[in-house]
């Protein structure tokens, strides 16, 4: 994959926050770099990163996508009321293998798995 400067400005954006931005952020971000750049196109980057596997695209935590710099999987803390997620850093002993062995007549091909609650900013209010 080419990384064209547009591609190379969102990763690195998306690389130096922890706070699983949604594409609307990535490109209010991305626009003090490159004025010029379209919502299009960073979400078309976005896609096309995230299937590349250098970002992860999260799919589960509320009404928008939200994108992550690191494309490794680990846990994630979700809150229901803002949708924003968190990266859990701690060792857990699940057995990810035994979950893609449950018994159901779907082929597995991966397992996603997170945490839900409330963040301190919506706990306060
Ligand atoms: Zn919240
Ligand atoms: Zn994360």
């Amino acid at each position: 994959m080419r990384l064209t400067k547009q591609r190379k400005v969102i990763l690195e954006k998306l690389k130096s926050t922890t706070s699983h931005p949604s594409a609307v952020e990535v490109y209010d971000t991305v626009r003090k770099e490159l004025p010029n750049i379209s919502l299009g196109t960073v979400y078309r980057n976005l896609d096309i990163l995230s299937r590349e596997g250098l970002i992860q695209k999260i799919e589960t935590c509320g009404e928008q996508k939200r994108f992550d710099g690191i494309p490794e999987p680990h846990l994630h803390v979700i809150c229901t009321d803002c949708g924003r997620g968190r990266d859990v850093h701690q060792e857990l002993n699940l057995k990810m293998e035994e979950l893609t062995r449950v018994k159901t007549d779907f082929k597995i091909t991966g397992v996603r798995l997170e945490l839900l609650g409330v963040c301190p900013e919506c706990d306060r209010s």
